[in-house]
């Protein structure tokens, strides 16, 4: 059943059956919070944020019938009907013959380059996700990001920003050769890159060029509803299928994937690993087994299983899809009147500021990201976060120098089914008045940090 389409305004398709109450702090207040958290806003207590958009991992609300799906939850250590449900559900929608639960998308990621990766070896991706990158990294193998040359460019208009680009893998299979590039993923859609999606024809495509190396492709499937949406709203051939065969159909092209079901699967917690390979399937329950637990339930209660094997069937719904993209459109297209740079077209799940351009006064060194959305928490309790060098930036270990990343960029992303249209115009009153005064925002200098993953917890000051 859908909502009746004639009638412009695009409404939450959902009521509110459950509320959490909100609270605001004065500036002040958040000054010191700030202050405290050494201006990192992973260190700030969720109870001193208004809007919360750090992320819509894990952060949105479930639905009645995955609350009552909770109520049969089977804790069983071994055997549980929970998990068969869940095993259905995964199998019903992605098609993979064998389905490994884990407690959330990196254990997937871990478990899969731990079977699949050696050292010296090299996984393309669109662009590696965070978590992804660092994983492969660890296992001393090499992560090439290889998305299209629009991609890195935020303005560039693309209906497919997070396409591979295929000459690029092809190039790189001839240079370092087939052997050493145990798969080729793709991350859809493309977090680091703004959300973007990848269509059909590039995962062809793709699949294409690996295919004579019998090189696997495995999705990084977070965000794949949203992409399969955007393959239906975007790509010639597929408007009157439904968002089940579209997602049937990308995942036919690849060997298996990684998924975190705190994002499509729209669950608080969860992930699995998806494939078709029966030997690769029992190393990675046999890994899964010495730090997730049994391979019915993978790290996971019962009741967690059961929330993601109703989630995944809600994050089917176009009605659900198209609200979903149309929040992400009303921040982005109201951001860009305010005279915000974004990354364009917006994405499924989230919004990016490009904080280079906006802040032209704070060089790269300096993280103008990082210095934006202090800036957005301090004027409005609003959390967002920085995908620019704080992230993604490389220090070479022996000069201890720092190449900044290709982009620095602020993310405002959206928790699924949270927040209602006046939220989304408060933080638009409050990024008007960051916006007015962008010229007085100073950059940063890290203080400290950690060896990888730098961002959760590195400490700043203000310049
Ligand atoms: C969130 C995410 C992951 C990691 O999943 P977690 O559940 O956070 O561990 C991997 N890839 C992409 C694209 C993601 O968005």
């Amino acid at each position: 059943m859908t909502i009746e389409k004639s009638y412009r305004t695009v409404i939450e398709p959902f009521i509110i059956k459950s509320v959490q109450t909100l609270r605001l702090t004065t500036r002040e207040q958040r000054e010191q919070y700030l202050k405290e958290a050494h201006y990192n806003l992973f260190k700030i207590k969720s109870q001193h944020v208004l809007i919360d958009l750090l992320t819509d991992s894990g952060t949105g609300a479930m639905s009645t019938e995955q609350w009552a799906a909770l109520m049969r939850g089977d804790e069983s250590y071994a055997g549980s009907p929970s998990f068969q449900r869940f095993e259905e559900s995964v199998k019903d929608v992605f098609g993979f013959k064998y389905v490994i639960p884990t407690h959330q998308g990196r254990a997937a990621e871990r478990i899969l380059f731990s079977v699949m990766c050696k050292k010296g070896d090299v996984v393309p991706n669109n662009t590696h996700f965070d978590t992804t990158r660092a994983n492969i990294e660890y296992r001393g193998a090499i992560a090439e990001d290889l998305v299209i040359p629009e991609g890195k460019d935020p303005k560039k208009i693309h209906p497919f920003k997070g396409n591979m680009d295929v000459r690029k893998l092809q190039r790189l299979i001839e240079d370092v050769g087939a052997k050493k590039i145990p798969l080729c993923m793709l991350t859809i859609t493309n977090n680091s890159g703004g959300g973007q999606p990848v269509s059909m024809e590039n995962v062809k495509e793709v699949k294409k060029v690996l295919e004579p190396f019998g090189i696997p492709l495995y999705f990084d499937a977070a965000r794949f509803a949203e992409n399969a949406y955007f393959i239906k709203l975007r790509e010639g051939g597929y408007q009157d299928k439904s968002i089940k065969e579209i997602v049937r159909e990308m995942m036919s092209y690849a060997d298996g994937c990684t998924m975190s079901a705190k994002k499509d699967g729209l669950a608080n917690i969860g992930g699995f690993i998806g494939t078709n390979d029966e030997v690769l399937a029992q190393e990675e329950k046999d890994l899964l087994i010495l730090t997730e637990g049994f391979p019915t339930y993978g790290g996971l209660a019962g009741r967690d299983l059961e929330a993601i094997a109703v989630g995944l069937q809600e994050v089917l719904e176009e009605d659900y899809l198209r609200y979903r993209l149309a929040e992400a459109k009303y921040l982005g297209e109201r951001l860009l009147e305010i005279g915000y740079p974004i990354v364009q077209p917006p994405g499924g799940h989230a919004i990016y500021i490009d904080a280079k351009t906006l802040l032209p006064h704070i060089p790269q060194s300096e993280y103008p990201g990082q210095s934006l959305s202090a800036e957005l928490y301090l004027e409005g309790g609003i959390r967002t976060v920085e995908i620019g060098s704080v992230m993604f930036g490389k220090i070479d270990p022996k000069t201890g120098k720092e190449t900044p990343a290709e982009m620095e960029l602020v993310r405002l992303a959206l928790p699924r089914r949270t927040h209602t249209q006046s939220h989304i115009d408060y933080v638009l009153e409050v990024a008007k008045d960051v916006y007015k005064n962008r010229e007085n925002i100073k950059g940063m200098k890290i203080t400290k940090q950690p060896k990888f993953l730098r961002h959760f917890t590195a400490e700043f000051e203000p310049i």
